[in-house]
C-alpha cells in the first residue's frame, strides 16, 4: 500500500466527519479521485458502515447485555409463574 493510501485510510472517517483542515479535505477528495483502489475500499467501508451502524460491543458491554437478557428470561419466567399461579387459584376459588 501506497503512503499516500495509509494516511488516506486513516483520515477517512474525520474527514468525513469534518474534522480535517480544509487542505487535508481538499487533498483526500482529490486522492479519492486519482486512487482507484482507495475509491473501492471508501465503496466497501461505506457498505460495511451501512450493514453495521452499531459500534462493535467490546466486552463489558456484552457481558451486561447477557446479564440484561438473562433479567428479562428471569422476568419473563417470573410472570409466567405468577400468571400461572393466579390461575390456579382462581380455579380452585369457583370451584
Ligand atoms: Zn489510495
Amino acid at each position: 500500500m501506497k503512503r499516500e493510501c495509509a494516511v488516506f485510510r486513516d483520515l477517512k472517517e474525520d474527514w468525513q466527519d469534518g474534522m480535517v483542515e480544509a487542505e487535508t479535505a481538499e487533498w483526500m477528495a482529490a486522492h479519492q479521485m486519482s486512487c482507484p483502489l482507495c475509491r473501492d475500499w471508501s465503496e466497501k467501508e461505506q457498505n460495511r458502515a451501512e450493514q453495521q451502524p452499531e459500534l462493535p460491543i467490546d466486552e463489558k458491554e456484552s457481558l451486561e447485555l447477557e446479564t440484561i437478557k438473562k433479567a428479562r428470561r428471569f422476568l419473563a419466567v417470573g410472570i409466567g409463574m405468577i400468571a400461572l399461579f393466579l390461575i390456579w387459584v382462581s380455579i380452585w376459588l369457583y370451584i
